[in-house]
């Protein structure tokens, strides 16, 4: 009886010992997933650099890393930074042809980034259309139209009425609405690293940098779990980021990250396909939030809490400790 017993046990060990050298051997495959990167701000989020030159280099940086990683992005623009003092700025310009020239796509954010929450919607709707102007002639010039339409704080209007007067709006000039499932707070990185670059403190911008990474794939995990409870299966995702000095320098670095989760880049539109963005969509109000958050709302479930931003990024970026949670 007792020898029967130390045998089953031997077996046990031996066993379990078999298993853990067989998953030694595994390579873990990750899931396949897709997703649509986009960039929001365009030509460039400004920081502390107000010479075009500098920021022309800069965009051009992001636009080659873009380019050697094949990922079909799109880029949203605000109109508004196109012009100094009034006149058409030609480096700023030139950022937008750069995008085309190297294959990738363009669509407007409005002219001046104004708030659908807080601007009444004539106005906002004005905006939209001034947004317009120099975007899609030089969509025109290569045979394409303007297409996408993004919202500034992914605000979608107050109430029921707004929002659905501001699509129908949107439709009727021809825009198709471009979601966003992947939002967070890198803009708070973006400002940190752009302060730690003023001070000319690399040490800072490292670290930063080295924090950025890591948030952002806690960020695609919540976005990946959010979307299994909400819809049993990885949608398409479509990732916000922002066009700054900080993805010039380290976009490589969040597209190892992506990869290493599995994911292949598509287009816009390829995302679209996914009958999620069919989803129904009720939510109104003043808080912009990810269309995975909107879907959630709209069917009773809880919105996500924002992933924390690390204090001493926060701090650097000159927001309070409390913004964003604690880390
Ligand atoms: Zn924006």
């Amino acid at each position: 009886m007792r020898m029967a017993r130390w045998l089953i046990l031997l077996g046990l060990v031996s066993s379990l010992t078999g298993m853990a050298a067989a998953a030694d051997d595994i390579v873990v495959q990750p899931p396949h997933r897709e997703i649509a990167v986009t960039f929001d701000d365009l030509p460039f989020v400004v920081g502390y650099i107000s010479d075009w030159t500098v920021l022309r280099s800069r965009a051009d940086e992001l636009i080659q890393k873009i380019v050697a990683s094949h990922v079909p992005a799109i880029g949203f623009v605000n109109e508004a930074k196109l012009y100094t003092q009034g006149q058409l700025n030609e480096q700023s310009e030139a950022i937008l042809n750069d995008w085309l020239d190297a294959g990738l796509l363009l669509g407007n954010h409005t002219y001046s980034h104004p708030s659908l929450s807080h601007v009444p919607l004539e106005q906002f709707e004005q905006d939209v259309i001034r947004g317009e102007t120099v975007t899609k002639s030089l969509l025109a010039a290569r045979g394409m139209q303007l297409q996408y339409f993004r919202h500034p704080y992914l605000e979608v209007g107050n109430d029921a009425t707004t929002r659905m007067a501001f699509e129908q709006f949107l439709g009727g000039r021809g825009y198709t609405v471009a979601p966003v499932t992947i939002n967070h707070a890198e803009w708070v990185f973006a400002a940190a690293y752009d302060r730690a670059a003023q001070q000319q403190n690399q040490q800072a911008m490292q670290r930063v940098a080295d924090a950025y990474i890591p948030y952002m794939e806690k960020v695609f995990a919540n976005a990946e779990q959010q979307s299994r409870e909400l819809f049993g299966r990885e949608i398409r995702q479509v990732l916000l980021l922002h066009a700054n000095s900080l993805n010039a320098a380290h976009f490589q670095d969040l597209v190892a990250m992506m990869q290493r989760r599995g994911y292949v880049f598509i287009s816009l539109a390829d995302a679209l396909q996914d009958k999620a963005y069919a989803s129904l969509n009720t939510y109104c109000g003043p808080v912009g939030m990810s269309w995975l958050d909107q879907w959630s709302s709209s069917v009773g479930l809880p919105i996500k809490q924002d992933e924390p931003v690390p204090v001493f990024v926060k701090g650097l970026a000159g927001l309070p400790a409390a913004s964003f949670g604690e880390y």
